[in-house]
């Protein structure tokens, strides 16, 4: 079966899709993106991920493409029309397609509009997840505004390639005090030794996750302590467990860093228990 993505109004094969050459996003990053999980067919916790996007569009100065409800039903469409039961739906929104020029356009263009899907294999997943991944950590080399969602993924791209590198499935920043702050594509955690589970604020230095927020609620529910505050890479080698949340993995153990073995080296009770709740908290449309 062809996959099927929607361009600026019109559905079309995968293959065909484009964007024109002169699309800010593929010139200058100038866009934002979101990523859905689909369970069933369905989208989980779509509201919040469009809030995030719409904070993200005005944070960039960009203006809505089209009214939300419209939205739904076009992403809605290209899940269904590609036949997703579990996977993804990625939406990427830019400034519009205008002569190269550093400033914004003017008069104003309209945003171009790209979603795609694509299934995952939940065995496979899950396979992983009963293995962990393993981390390393690198410096944080973002710019400072990693709160949006944006499509400027090149430091996050080295970084992961980096983890890969060195044989391991992902990458954590650490900051220049020190401190870890997210994953390349996810939030970081992990749980002390006296069972309280650890995140950083996203106050600073992160994306606030959707995932991370769902997993709080999960928390609460289940009488665990949350801290939110920094740790450094030295802490999370000894801590208990470590886990990365983001809505392709929802919840993802790890079982090393930086070649440390956490904990007993195998997946956290606690990381098990998070990802086996997590859809009973989240909103699924
Ligand atoms: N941090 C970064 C840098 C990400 O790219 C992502 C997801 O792509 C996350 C955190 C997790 O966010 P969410 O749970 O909304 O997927």
């Amino acid at each position: 079966m062809s996959r099927i993505a929607y361009v600026n109004g019109h559905y079309q094969n995968l293959r065909d899709a484009a964007v024109n050459v002169e699309d800010r996003g593929y010139q200058f990053a100038d866009g934002i993106y979101e990523v859905c999980e689909i369970i069933g067919g369905r989208m989980v916790d779509f509201p919040r991920h469009m809030a995030r996007m719409q904070r993200s569009l005005r944070e960039l100065r960009i203006a809505e493409a089209m009214p939300l409800a419209s939205l739904k039903i076009v992403m809605e469409e290209v899940v269904r029309r590609n036949r997703i039961d579990y996977g993804i739906v990625y939406l990427q929104i830019s400034r519009g397609v205008a002569h190269r020029d550093h400033g914004f356009p003017s008069p104003e263009v309209k945003p171009s509009v790209v979603v795609t899907a694509k299934s995952l294999n939940l065995a496979k997943n899950q396979a992983t997840a009963e293995r962990g991944i393993k981390v390393i950590t690198t410096a944080e080399n973002r710019w400072p505004r990693v709160d949006i969602k944006t499509v400027c993924l090149l430091p996050n791209v080295l970084a992961r390639q980096e983890a890969r590198d060195k044989g391991a499935y992902e990458a954590w920043y650490v900051d220049a005090g020190g401190f870890v702050t997210e994953g390349a594509s996810c939030n970081a955690w992990i749980v002390t030794k006296d069972g309280k589970v650890v995140t950083r604020t996203a106050a600073s230095g992160i994306l606030a996750g959707i995932t991370r927020a769902v997993l709080i609620n999960v928390l609460e529910a289940m009488q665990l302590k949350l801290e939110e505050r920094n740790f450094t890479p030295d802490e999370a080698y000894h801590a208990a467990e470590a886990f990365v949340s983001s809505a392709s993995q929802i919840v993802m153990p790890v079982v090393s860093i930086d070649g440390h073995a956490i904990g007993d080296g195998k997946p956290g009770g606690i990381a098990k228990r998070l990802r086996a709740e997590f859809h009973r908290f989240a909103a699924i449309s």
